[in-house]
């Protein structure tokens, strides 16, 4: 029995590096009742915005590289340094605050990841502080948008009367998540360290530091 986590990078290697949404060029999905933990999405924030309601303030903290070699173009988890094939050519690993939260427009819950930064205008430190209000309050929609390159704009209200509150949804994910069937850190490639180090950029860096 392999471990989720492992899973996962099969299926990523299985379909190819540049496939990286299953869900729309696989097989037609079953109904939720019978199909297993289907894997989490990230919350792409488009320049319409999106609308997202919080359930939870417990983010999960990870360290990832943006991995910008043609092959991958995405983030992938840090192995930790030494042994991070792109720690060892000096590539920065980020922290990444990982936020399951419910996607109003798709009805299911996803990932928002943010970075770690809490400048008034990043991300993280405005969520939070709609979830705080939710938890005064009473259910919120957060609205969020990004005006420019460098910045998000966050805003919140209550859920209108008849507006799915996701409570179906949200319950199907914190016992998926229980059972160890689902994890955060998902929407990030797991990539085997000898996979990064083939990686044509960082081998070729690896070469220049004499690490190859
Ligand atoms: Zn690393």
């Amino acid at each position: 029995m392999t471990t989720h986590g492992n899973n996962y990078i099969i299926n990523i290697l299985g379909a190819s590096l540049l496939d990286r949404h299953p869900r729309t060029s696989g097989p037609a999905q079953t109904s939720d009742r019978t199909a297993p933990a289907s894997a989490l999405r990230s919350i792409r924030i488009s320049s319409s915005g999106v609308f997202v309601i919080p359930f939870t303030a417990d983010a999960v903290r990870v360290s990832a590289h943006y991995c910008d070699d043609p092959d991958v173009r995405d983030w992938v988890l840090c192995w930790g340094s030494p042994e991070c094939a792109l720690c060892a050519i000096s590539h920065k690993a980020e922290q990444r605050l990982l936020l399951p939260v419910l996607d109003c427009e798709q009805g299911e819950v996803a990932v928002l990841a943010m970075s770690s930064s809490m400048r008034p205008k990043a991300l993280a430190p405005q969520v939070f502080q709609a979830i705080a209000e939710a938890n005064k309050r009473g259910p919120q929609i957060i609205s969020i948008t990004k005006p420019d390159q460098t910045s998000f704009s966050v805003s919140s209200w209550p859920i209108p009367p008849g507006v799915d509150d996701g409570r179906t949804a949200i319950d199907k994910f914190v016992q998926d998540r229980d059972q160890g069937l689902v994890k955060l850190d998902q929407i990030y490639l797991t990539l085997p360290n000898e996979t990064l180090r083939a990686l044509p950029q960082v081998a070729r860096k690896l070469t220049l530091r004499g690490l190859a």
